[in-house]
């Protein structure tokens, strides 16, 4: 019974820091716009910005997974799902499943409902302090080299530092510039 308890209560813990990491989620995006971003932005029409696109993703991540559980339970129980505009309600989302927790921990579906919830809070936590997967942008753009492309991040920092392949070439954020309009012609050719 005491592991029980405490793995409930490692469950509201994860799903208070939610809503928190949804909005830093929303940070880190607006944090990209630095000029070098911007431009490369403006410049071409594929968006070689990954932190950007993982941000995004986190934050839909979030907002569905609470969602879904949160209609599961609102079914159960006859209740509305609070907060029905997208994004807008992750605060109520998870207050609401919090309030619902003795259910849900008592549920056939405990187990998935408590590794979905602290999935979401660590890959958030990832994303938000720096340390998120790297991400992949296909083949290395330099003739003859058959290394794989990488953004990865500097601990401490939310977004992508250096763009480099498993081979050794290496781009510092001011040529991701021209770095991303050669990603586009070898995409084209
Ligand atoms: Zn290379």
């Amino acid at each position: 019974m005491a592991s029980k308890a405490l793995h409930q209560n490692a469950v509201k813990d994860d799903l208070a820091k939610l809503p928190a990491l949804y909005e830093d989620c929303f940070h880190a995006i607006s944090r990209r716009r630095s000029p070098a971003i911007f431009m490369t932005r403006v410049r071409t029409s594929r968006n070689p910005d990954p932190f950007n696109d993982e941000a995004i993703e986190v934050r839909r991540h979030i907002d569905d997974v609470l969602r879904s559980w949160a209609a599961l339970v609102a079914e159960r129980v006859g209740l509305p799902v609070p907060g029905p505009d997208r994004g807008a309600g992750i605060g109520g989302l998870t207050a609401f499943l919090v309030a619902h927790l003795d259910w849900l921990m008592r549920s056939a579906a405990a187990t998935e409902f408590a590794e979905e919830v602290a999935a979401l809070r660590g890959r958030a936590e990832r994303l938000v302090n720096g340390t998120a997967p790297a991400h992949h942008l296909g083949e290395c753009v330099e003739a003859s080299c058959d290394g794989r492309l990488t953004a990865r991040t500097a601990p401490g920092r939310a977004v992508a530092s250096q763009i480099g392949c498993d081979r050794g070439h290496s781009w510092p954020p001011r040529e991701w510039l021209l770095l991303s309009a050669r990603i586009e012609r070898r995409e084209a050719s």
